[in-house]
């Protein structure tokens, strides 16, 4: 149902579109609507660790976790899930003992959607650009949608070194949902029209991946995970300590730099809040 009215909506944009300049887009980019949602905040007291450099040592942070929702005539995807909304009902965030860090989540994800008059299960394709817990917080409300992962993230998501480092709880539930496996370097392209495309960029984790969308009006952007996590990241080449290849990570910000170019697109850094704060507030979209 949800999707015929989509289509609905779609043909009567088109029909708006013809006006627009030609050279602008294709009917089908005119559809694609991205939503940037506030799915939490951490505060972290001391960001050394994000730098192998040691440059950030005693600096502290303030970051944004998102979630973003792509509506396309043929779906809605789901780009990563945040933090879990579990942390909302906790009166003070969470603050583990010991960890100079606090998260906090101010409005779950399911009020979120269901602003739009959605819930999670009509959601049909739910993808993380990994599955860190303030990437993937609630990933197990998507068990009911198809899962576009990474071959080699998927690998590694159910290994016994995830389990073993307490890693698979808050995914656990995609183990047996339906799963597209991206094998190889190519590009997946999602709803098979160039507008919402998945690529890889490996470094901070094995399959770590970025997203491109593009819009008809707003042109394109890019979704970059955490390939930059700081605002000081992209600029001085930044590699937390934590990532699972300083090489991989170094090479990966060369070609999604690459890939902005060539794509004309926006880079937005996951995390900082004025690349989050510079899209439209939800449930304002960018369309
Ligand atoms: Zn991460």
């Amino acid at each position: 149902m949800k999707t015929l009215r989509l289509w609905s909506a779609c043909l009567a944009l088109t029909a708006c579109a013809s006006t627009a300049p030609a050279s602008r887009t294709s009917p089908a980019a005119t559809c694609v609507k991205l939503y940037a949602i506030h799915c939490g905040r951490v505060e972290l007291g001391d960001s050394g660790f994000m730098a192998d450099d040691g440059s950030m040592k005693g600096v502290p942070a303030e970051t944004v976790v998102p979630c973003y929702l792509i509506r396309h005539p043929k779906g809605d995807l789901l780009w990563d899930s945040g933090l879990s909304e579990s942390i909302a009902d906790m009166p003070d965030g969470m603050r583990p003992q010991g960890q100079p860090v606090h998260f906090e989540v101010k409005k779950k994800l399911t009020a979120s959607l269901g602003e739009l008059g959605l819930s999670p299960a009509d959601i049909e394709f739910v993808s993380f650009s990994h599955l860190h817990f303030d990437h993937a917080g609630n990933a197990n409300l998507f068990a009911g949608s198809t899962w576009l992962v990474d071959a080699e993230e998927r690998d590694g998501a159910f290994s016994e070194q995830a389990h073993r480092r307490g890693e698979v709880p808050h995914y656990s539930a995609l183990e047996h949902a339906k799963t597209v496996r991206i094998e190889g370097d190519a590009p997946y392209d999602v709803f098979g029209d160039g507008t919402v495309s998945i690529h890889q960029a490996p470094g901070h984790t094995p399959g770590h991946t970025v997203l491109l969308v593009k819009t008809a009006k707003s042109g394109a952007v890019l979704l970059t995970g955490d390939l930059w996590p700081l605002r000081e990241s992209r600029e001085r080449q930044l590699v937390p300590v934590y990532n699972a290849s300083r090489e991989q990570t170094l090479e990966s910000m060369k070609r999604v730099e690459a890939l902005a170019k060539d794509s004309n697109a926006r880079i937005i850094r996951e995390h900082v809040p004025e690349d989050f704060a510079a899209l439209p507030a939800f449930p304002a979209a960018l369309e």
